[in-house]
């Protein structure tokens, strides 16, 4: 077991942990990523990304990450596959224990996203990416003049179901109770929108398809009724859960458990310990926006640590022309 002390560490590798690595690492801290459970985060389960810029062609999710591991390499940033377990931070340097590595940091970065809930389905798991997912935003404008379902009842469902419209020919909201959680205002949108069909009452048993979805098997919980619904997009829009359990004792989360920053800023409740990324983020859950915040992040971490009395370190060899 190896012990040592880190100028920042950085819990997650999508693209806020991956852009506050690129950010600490040009600025000699010698970061460590501690990769998690999904390296490379959400975006490794998806296909095409049209909507982070600077790929006029889109890029393939997987090589997206790929791509901004390799860029953070090349300044020298160390990656581990470990998953952070447990943080201490009632002393300064923090504690750390991550899989079989324990160790201290002046300052944390964390960037552990979040995970899209889904349902559970026989065939939900293997059609991700071919016409089930997690993200309208992302996939919506695949689905040109298609019929599409949307599950879920909240104001994230009514949203995608509502962007999907300026794609989809069609969209089923596919709500379990006889009512929307949504506020007021996008159930509005929804019941005026002439493109979506409301399915009250209906829960999805399935979903159909053997390469692409080509459907779903839906029942109706008040008549029992089961039917096939003819579909080729299937999204999910019933919540995410943020990864932030391991540091739940000592920053403040809401009551869903996003971690709680100072607003306009990653700095959470304890002093050099930063939050970037979908982890605190509900709202805008884009790559793009993940990734300004871990530049946010980073440029935070060096202020705070500058400010402690931090200097950066000598250039090592090799890197003398960053
Ligand atoms: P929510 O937790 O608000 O809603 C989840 C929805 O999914 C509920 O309608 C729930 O049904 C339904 N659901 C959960 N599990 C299942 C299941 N197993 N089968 C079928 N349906 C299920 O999550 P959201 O992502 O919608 O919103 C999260 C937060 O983000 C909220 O605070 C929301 O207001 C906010 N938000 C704001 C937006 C905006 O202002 N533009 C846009 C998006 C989100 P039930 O109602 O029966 O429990």
């Amino acid at each position: 077991m190896s012990e040592s002390v880190h100028e920042v560490v950085i819990f997650g590798s999508g693209p806020a942990g991956h852009t506050a690595a690129l950010y600490t690492s040009r600025a000699n801290m010698e970061p460590i990523v501690f990769e998690g459970v999904q390296p490379g985060g959400q975006l490794t389960i998806t296909t095409d990304v049209d909507n982070f810029p600077g790929f006029p062609e889109g890029i393939m999710g997987p090589e997206l990450m790929e791509a901004m591991k390799a860029q953070t390499t090349r300044f020298g940033t160390e990656y581990s596959y470990e998953t952070v377990e447990s943080v201490d931070l009632s002393q300064w340097p923090f504690a750390f224990k991550a899989g079989q590595k324990e160790g201290f940091a002046k300052s944390m970065i964390i960037a552990t996203g979040a995970v899209a809930k889904y349902l559970g389905l026989p065939n939900e798991h293997r059609l991700k990416g071919y016409g089930v997912s997690a993200c309208a935003t992302c996939d919506g404008f695949f689905y040109k003049d298609q019929v599409v379902a949307v599950v879920g009842g909240g104001d994230s469902a009514a949203e995608e179901a509502t962007f999907l419209t300026k794609f989809a020919s069609k969209v089923y909201l596919l709500v379990r109770r006889s009512e929307l959680r949504a506020s007021k205002i996008m159930q509005e949108r929804v019941f005026n929108n002439d493109k979506v069909e409301v399915l009250w009452n209906t829960e999805v048993d399935d979903v159909l398809g053997d390469k692409d979805v080509t459907g779903i098997k839906i029942r109706n919980n008040k008549s029992g009724e089961v039917k096939d619904l003819a579909c080729t997009g299937f999204f999910l829009a019933i919540g995410h859960t943020p990864n932030s359990a391991a540091f739940k004792e000592w920053v403040d989360t809401d009551e869903v458990g996003y971690i709680v920053c100072t607003p306009d800023s990653t700095t959470t409740k304890v002093p050099g310990v930063f939050a970037a990324g979908d982890v605190k983020d509900s709202v805008y859950r884009q790559a793009v926006t993940a990734a300004g915040s871990g530049c946010m992040a980073a440029l935070e971490a060096e202020r705070w640590l500058e400010a402690k009395g931090y200097q950066s370190l000598p250039r090592r060899e090799g890197f003398e022309s960053l």
